[in-house]
Order: structure tokens, then sequence, then C-alpha cells
């Protein structure tokens, strides 16, 4: 990729992907989305929506600046379509899941695309590796909400270019996100330090040292923005989880990052938070 990045094709219009896209959108940018289940992408061009409106209807942004942004959106029907100069990968953090989007993507998409995955903690070479050019390819983890989040980073694996960073670095400039620079590794910087305040966290719950909505509360009053529990449910009970069991399994099991019984019950029963209207919170009102 040698010019400036002006299109983004987005697999997966989960949480991560229709946040992506809105800030895509939003600096001016075409952006495709494909999802395997074609309603998300019809959900999430409706949240996007109601996103901008709100948006709107705090001042911060015009109705025509809506209007513009979400004519930059159109749904993709299958991973073909997405002839981009940069394609980001938001699927389920799945190992192989990724790989396989990868193959396709590696034969469809220009050889100038660049590949990269919003993967929370599965390590860059590893997703890569069965690609023919690993050059192309890096991790952009946006986090979440996507829209409010500042800092992206930008994972460097094994074979990533120096022209690969450097038209990243220049993305995140255009997106207006601030982004920092990780080698590969579990987890990266951001979720190898922030494993400890969900795992630690649903010990105390599980020891009966105090239930979760005390925990965030105390943690609320401590300064964080939001409690673990909170923050899992905004997340995905579902999606942490997998992170956290991705973790403890590249650092060979070690203890400290071993996955919980009571998020595996929440996984389990489907209370996945937020987006499925319970988590550790009941969101159906
Ligand atoms: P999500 O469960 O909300 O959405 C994932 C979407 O991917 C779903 O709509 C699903 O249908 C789709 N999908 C699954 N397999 C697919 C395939 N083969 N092809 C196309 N689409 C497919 O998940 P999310 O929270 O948006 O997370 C997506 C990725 O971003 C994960 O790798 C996750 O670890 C990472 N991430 C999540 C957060 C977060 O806070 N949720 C933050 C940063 C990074």
């Amino acid at each position: 990729m040698t010019g400036q990045i002006k299109s983004v094709g987005i697999v997966g219009a989960g949480t991560m992907g229709q946040g992506i896209a809105q800030v895509c959108a939003t600096s001016g940018l075409d952006v495709l989305v494909y999802d395997i289940q074609p309603a998300m992408v019809e959900g999430a061009l409706k949240k996007i929506a109601a996103s901008l409106q709100s948006l709107v209807d705090k001042n911060k942004i015009t109705p025509a600046k809506r209007t513009e942004s979400l004519s930059l959106i159109r749904p993709a029907a299958n991973l073909e379509e997405l002839q981009c100069d940069l394609l980001i990968e938001a699927a389920a953090e799945d190992l192989a899941i990724k790989r396989k989007i990868f193959a396709q993507l590696e034969k469809s998409a220009g050889p100038e695309a660049i590949l990269t995955s919003n993967t929370s903690s599965i390590p860059i070479t590893k997703i890569s590796s069965p690609l023919k050019d690993q050059q192309r390819f890096a991790g952009l983890h946006f986090f979440n909400p996507a829209p409010l989040m500042k800092l992206v980073e930008i994972i460097r694996g094994a074979h990533t270019s120096d022209d690969t960073v450097k038209a990243l670095q220049q993305f995140c400039l255009t997106i207006q996100k601030q982004s920092v620079m990780a080698y590969d590794s579990p987890g990266f910087i951001v979720n190898r330090v922030a494993r400890h305040f969900y795992v630690e966290s649903l010990k105390l719950v599980e020891e009966n040292v105090a239930n979760f909505q005390t925990v965030d509360a105390l943690l609320r009053s401590s300064g964080f923005k939001m409690g673990p529990f909170e923050l899992m449910d905004l997340i995905g009970v579902d999606v942490n989880f997998a992170v956290t069991s991705s973790m403890y399994n590249a650092f060979h099991q070690d203890p400290k990052f071993r996955p919980s019984r009571i998020q595996q019950q929440k996984v389990d029963a489907g209370h996945h938070g937020r987006k499925t209207g319970k988590g550790f919170y009941d969101y159906s009102k």
C-alpha cells in the first residue's frame, strides 16, 4: 500500500465492527461491512444511524454530517466484495475463524490491500502464519466503544513491513485516533494489564468476599469510570471470556490468567451482557 487509505472493509458487524465502521465513515472514508449473519449488518446500520442521531441531538455533529457519514457505509454480501485499501477483521475471537477469513481475503483482496485483525489477544504472527504475504498483515486493536476511545494499538507481527506500519499510523491520524506501537505478545499492552482487573474481580465474587455490585461500586468510587462487571457487560461477557481463555492458553496455563467459572456460566446461559439484554446486570427494561 503506497497511497493513502481511502476505503475500509470490515469483517464482523458486532460491537466492534459497528463502532469501527462509524469511526471510519465520520472521517470521510468509504466503508464496506460484511458479516456471516447478514442480519448483523442490518442491525449495525440501524445502531450506527441511532448513534449518529444522538450526536446530532447533542450538537456534536450536524444533521448533514450524519447523512453524509451514513451514505459512506454499505453492506457487502461476501468477503470478495471487500475491495478496499484496508481490511479490518472484527469477527469472533477464535484463531480458526480468523485464519479462514484471512485465507479468503488474501485471495480476493487486491495485492496492495493491508490486512489487519482487531483481535484482543491472539498473537498477530499466529493468525498470519499460513499467509503467503505476511508483510502487509498487522494487528489494529481498537477499544470499546470505538467512536469514543482514542487509543488504537498497532501490533507488528514478525513479518509486518515498515510500510504497513507507516500506512496504519497515517490511517490512525486520518481517523483522529492516538496510535501506540506494540510488538506481538498475547494481549499486547492494554489487555495484558487489564486482564487482572477482570480476573481478580471475578475471584473476589467467586470467593464470596463481596458481591459484584459492591465490587463495581467500590472500584468506581476509587476512580475507575466503570466497574469490572459493568465493563464486562459492555465488552460482551462471551468476548471477555474468550480473551481470558486465549491468554491463559497462550501463557501456558499461567494461573494468573485462569478463566472464571462464574463467567463460564454466564456464557453458557447466553447472558452475554448489553448485546443480549442480560449479563451481570439486566438491560431488558
Ligand atoms: P461480537 O460478538 O459483538 O461480533 C462478532 C461478529 O462477527 C458477529 O456479528 C458474528 O456474526 C461475526 N462473525 C463471526 N464469524 C464470522 C465470519 N467467519 N465471517 C464474518 N463475520 C463473522 O464481537 P466483538 O465484541 O465485536 O469482537 C470482535 C473482535 O474484536 C474480537 O476479536 C474481539 O476480541 C475484538 N475486540 C473486542 C472488544 C470488545 O470490547 N467487545 C474490544 C476490542 C477488540
